[in-house]
């Protein structure tokens, strides 16, 4: 379906604020893209965004406030996304497996949060089949950041 991504992850970020505002947080949205329509599954983009954020909220520090900053611009012919946390952050060498199926980052009593460890692998692989990319950047106590490249409708 042809739609534009401003609109989609706005729609996310308003059925996601009162969730991180009942977990300390707010979210920030930088929607600056001005080429922003993309022919996707509706669906499932908005569940790769959806996971983001939600992981966002989950991996939060306990102590500190969630800041949620998300953001769209163009950069060549595509589309891009962010979705950055101030959250507990990934240790670098665990950062290139956590794309892989049941994969969870082991650290003790911090994280005693449940979850599947298939978030991501589905992310990537949803994004993978629009021909785009997902990279992710992270320190350790700082936060994490995902940014996807997607293809633009060209008309
Ligand atoms: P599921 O999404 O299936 O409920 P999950 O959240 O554990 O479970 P993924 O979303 O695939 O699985 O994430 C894999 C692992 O990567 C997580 O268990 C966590 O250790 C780490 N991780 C993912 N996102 C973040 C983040 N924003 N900050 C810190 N760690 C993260
Ligand atoms: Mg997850």
């Amino acid at each position: 379906k042809e739609l534009d991504a401003n609109d989609l992850i706005s729609g996310v970020v308003h059925t996601f604020a009162l969730k991180v505002e009942q977990n300390n947080g707010k979210i920030e949205s930088f929607l600056d893209a001005e080429h922003a329509t993309i022919f996707v599954d509706e669906m499932h983009i908005t569940n790769v965004v959806f996971n983001l954020m939600d992981n966002a909220v989950k991996y939060k520090k306990p102590e500190k406030e969630l800041v949620l900053t998300v953001r769209t611009w163009n950069a060549s012919d595509k589309l891009m996304i962010s979705i950055e946390d101030n959250g507990i952050g990934i240790k670098r060498e665990n950062l290139k497996k956590v794309f892989e199926k049941f994969y969870r980052v082991h650290t003790g009593n911090l994280h005693d949060v449940k979850g599947f460890g298939l978030g991501l692998a589905y992310v990537k692989k949803i994004i993978e089949d629009h021909h785009g990319t997902i990279k992710v950047e992270s320190d350790i106590d700082v936060g994490t950041k995902f940014i996807i490249a997607l293809p633009l409708l060209k008309k």
